[in-house]
């Protein structure tokens, strides 16, 4: 219910508990932050246990409440590990992701393995845990990390893509099985972002003016542009919001 006197829902995550994996860079860090200014208390995952205390420091000296725990997501035993010291969770992103670009003919099966095994294994890992302590709960939200990429192709992110489509499926399976439990599922699908992971590619004199060509809004996304509707999607203002992805991609996949 609203916590405001008129009909507005609440954007706060006051009380709520939640996990970020990949937090120590990019979009994952900006959500970090943005959820615990917006009162939840955050658990930031990564491998990098620097960029993690780093980041939880800053939340803390703005007013926040975090705490790091390392964990590789291509790593089962470290995603039991990690979930099992954990009471109550009310927010899960999805968010630990990687990707290489290739031409379909010059695929390394090593790159083909690693993206298979972050993109896709480890995010069901992720959920299939986030799920056992949500449904126990019977509340809980889930927020998966898609892209434009899982809604069109584009050549040499033919394998990127489809782990983004895996993405896509995955979501709207999980919150139909998961909706009766009490629990959302949700994925966002930002377009090209400037994070550590794409700078330099957004760069490229070939790679980056043909990716704005595609952008009708006329430019790069930044995480600012993210984390807004990650808060959304984790708040009680979007109750009835499940099995959909809220594209967050200047328009790139209405054209
Ligand atoms: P990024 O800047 O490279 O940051 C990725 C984060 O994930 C880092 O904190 C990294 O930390 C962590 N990570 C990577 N592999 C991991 C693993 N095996 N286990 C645990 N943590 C891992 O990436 P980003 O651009 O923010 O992307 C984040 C997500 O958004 C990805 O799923 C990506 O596909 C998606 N996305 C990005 C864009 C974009 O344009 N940037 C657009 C659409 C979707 P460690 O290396 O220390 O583990």
């Amino acid at each position: 219910m609203s916590d405001s006197k008129g009909i507005l829902p609440s954007m706060r995550l006051d009380g709520m508990t939640a996990l970020v994996t990949g937090a120590g860079r990019g979009i994952g860090r900006g959500c970090a932050m943005a959820m615990a200014e917006a009162g939840a208390e955050v658990i930031c995952v990564s491998r990098t246990r620097s960029e993690l205390d780093e980041l939880v420091g800053e939340i803390e000296a703005l007013g926040g409440t975090a705490r790091a725990e390392t964990c590789d997501v291509a790593e089962p035993e470290q995603i039991e590990t990690l979930f099992a010291g954990l009471g109550k969770l009310d927010i899960l992103l999805n968010n630990a992701g990687m990707s290489t670009v290739h031409p379909v003919a010059e695929i390394p099966v090593e790159n083909l393995d690693r993206m298979l095994t972050v993109n896709c294994r480890g995010m069901v890992l992720v959920a299939k845990e986030a799920a056992k302590i949500m449904q126990a709960q019977g509340s809980g939200v889930m927020i998966n990390l898609s892209s434009t990429y899982g809604k069109v192709g584009r050549p040499t992110n033919s394998v990127y893509a489809a782990t983004k489509h895996f993405v896509e499926g995955f979501t709207k399976s999980i919150a139909v099985e998961l909706a009766p439990k009490g629990v959302r599922v949700c994925a966002i699908g930002p377009t090209a972002i400037e994070t550590p992971m794409t700078y330099d590619r957004l760069h490229d004199p070939v790679y980056g003016p043909d990716m704005l060509s595609r952008l009708p809004i006329g430019r790069f996304g930044q995480v600012a542009d993210v984390v807004g509707a990650v808060v959304f999607l984790a708040s009680p203002a979007a109750a009835l919001i499940t099995g959909t992805t809220l594209m967050v991609d200047g328009g790139w996949t209405a054209q």
